[in-house]
């Protein structure tokens, strides 16, 4: 037997027992003549002391940190002062007997005990085997397979099917840049890695499975940043014979499963909006619900208003709760802020004696300003923020301040959910005026939308919404779905709009419009970044304190050194030549 005990488990009920522990020496220190060192395992950490002049303690002082060791003993109290109550094993010590060296360290190359955020995350990421050893990794690590337990556990029992979909695909339609892959017996010819599981769930619906699910690995060739890497894994899934509301429900429970899985409670009901609400009072898409900040529209306040400032398709404003005192160079930022997003300028007022304050306030009526301040709701010591102009832009300006001014750490403010429905059909139009899926070109257009979509042109067209939504957590979106087109005549229709060609379709597509030919039922799906649920609730704001071997945001792995150039055969028995870089 190698051991009778993990370190971090020990307490007062084993004192008087005799116990071997192993694990990697997590600190030294020499007290004139005794020893104490620290023994890490993957449970924690105990306190060991040692006398070098004892029998089994000699060469105990060539220990150094992260050497592997053995460690027979007894357990016994810690002596009175010693106690150290921030350790769970914090009131015992082993009195060691025997010191035994697994294997030997070299000095490593950074302390594993200091804050992880010290260190070069290069130099992390070159040797992870030992970065991993630090607590706050095994913590996550072992969060992110709950969360991933629980997820299968609940969509098991809500009787869906899990089912593996090839690496090795032809592209997928989400938009983002493929990475491919070379094929030998093809030369010439390459594998798209599947940027989501999309085509295949919707043939399995086609093919009968009704309740799909996967915790799938998802690659895109995009930028990277704290948020985002090149491969993450999605909790996919997909239902027959559903809509909107049925997805939603499925994947509230799981993820109410994962969160209970993880903090032993149930999150609270999970808010809901349209995707104009969300615009409308929040400036954002995804938006931040754990604190207040909205955004009100004064069009009212100022529908015949003689402020030039004021005269424009949208004016809204936001009331910020006892800031009336902020600086003038605080204040001055926040007008360069919003000009850089797009605004002409940035009107504030406080609020002082039940009166507003501030430059340009002599525009105002007394009426404009009686409304403002019961429209914004203010009282005195709050200062509130106008912007007016094109009302997206206004939104977003207003949006983004809100951020600035009151958005919480990751880890603090609670957990707060929330899906945004009937998001817009297009996000953009292209240069040549085509419109740009917000989706994918699979999502369902609002029934109630669809004359709008057979009529209008140009700018209207982003007015068409669609059945599809996102789920939304502390301000990051987690992820997102819709209901499928199943029917050809709609799919042609949106694939005209898009300019996508009955021949590039069937080029890209053409298996799934095939598929859809022979009986294809009502369906609809969601897909969420795993990655990203588990960094909210162990609060990390960047997903690689989540992840076991993850990328540098230039797309490197320090440790293995990918991507690496390859062998001239294997070039050649993938018929591929390079171009001499540029
Ligand atoms: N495939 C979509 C995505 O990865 C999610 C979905 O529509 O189910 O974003």
């Amino acid at each position: 037997m190698m051991r009778t005990h993990e370190s971090g488990t020990l307490g007062p009920d084993d004192i008087g027992s005799s116990v071997v522990v192993c694990g990697w020496i997590a600190s030294r220190r020499d007290h004139g003549g005794v020893l104490f060192v620290d023994v890490r395992d993957s449970s924690g950490v105990v306190q060991v002391v040692i006398d070098p002049e004892s029998p089994g303690g000699a060469g105990a002082h060539r220990l150094r940190s992260e050497y592997v060791v053995r460690i027979t003993g007894d357990v016994r109290a810690r002596p009175d002062g010693t106690v150290n109550p921030a350790l769970p094993t914090g009131s015992v010590e082993i009195a060691a007997s025997e010191v035994e060296v697994l294997a030997e360290s070299e000095p490593p190359p950074f302390p594993l005990d200091g804050r992880a955020a010290d260190v070069d995350e290069g130099l992390r990421l070159k040797h992870r085997y030992l970065d991993l050893r630090r607590p706050s990794l095994q913590r996550n690590l072992r969060m992110r397979a709950k969360v991933n337990a629980a997820l299968r556990r609940s969509m098991d029992e809500q009787r869906f099917v899990e089912v593996e979909t090839p690496m090795l695909i032809a592209s997928t339609p989400e938009g983002a840049r493929d990475f491919v892959v070379p094929s030998r017996l093809h030369p010439g010819e390459f594998y798209a890695l599947p940027q989501s599981p999309q085509l295949f769930k919707q043939l399995l619906m086609v093919g009968g499975l009704e309740r799909y699910f996967q915790i799938a690995r998802c690659l895109r060739d995009e930028d990277l940043r704290a948020d985002r890497q090149f491969e993450f894994m999605q909790y996919d899934m997909e239902m027959s014979f559903a809509g909107a509301e049925d997805v939603q429900a499925v994947v509230t429970e799981s993820v109410g499963a994962a969160v209970e899985a993880v903090t032993g409670v149930r999150p609270d009901a999970f808010s809901r909006m349209t995707w104009q609400d969300a615009m409308d009072r929040y400036g954002s898409d995804k938006p931040d619900i754990r604190f207040g900040l909205e955004i009100v529209d004064l069009g009212a306040v100022f529908a015949s208003t003689g402020f030039n400032a004021f005269k424009a398709e949208a004016v809204r404003g936001v009331r910020v709760t006892g800031r009336a005192d902020m600086g003038r160079n605080k204040r001055d930022a926040l007008i360069d802020r919003a000009k850089a997003l797009g605004a002409k300028g940035l009107v504030s007022f406080k609020l002082e004696g039940g009166a507003l304050a501030g430059p340009g306030l002599n525009h105002l009526t007394d009426d404009e300003q009686a409304s403002l301040i019961s429209a914004l709701g203010a009282v005195d010591g709050d200062l509130v923020l106008i912007v007016a102009g094109a009302p997206r832009m206004v939104s977003e300006v207003l949006g983004a301040l809100r951020l600035d001014l009151g958005r919480p750490p990751v880890n603090e403010g609670g957990l707060h959910f929330c899906w945004i429905d009937d998001f817009p059909l297009f996000e953009g139009l292209s240069d040549d005026g085509r419109p740009i899926p917000a989706h994918h070109p699979f999502t369902m257009p609002h029934p109630d939308d669809l004359e709008l979509l057979a009529t209008a042109e140009g700018e209207d067209l982003l007015k068409v919404r669609s059945l599809s939504y996102d789920l939304v957590l502390n301000g990051w979106e987690l992820g997102s779905g819709s209901v499928r087109i199943h029917t050809p005549d709609v799919q042609r229709q949106i694939f005209t709009l898009l300019g996508i060609s009955d021949e590039t379709a069937s080029e890209r597509f053409g298996f799934l419009l095939e598929a859809f030919r022979y009986g294809a039922p009502p369906h609809a799906g969601f897909a969420f970044g795993t990655d990203r649920l588990t960094a909210l609730l162990a609060g990390e704001e960047n997903i690689r304190e989540v992840i076991a071997f993850p990328k540098t945001q230039s797309g490197a792995d320090p440790l293995t050194g990918a991507p690496t150039p390859i062998d001239p055969v294997q070039l050649r028995d993938l018929g591929l030549q390079l171009k001499p870089p540029k």
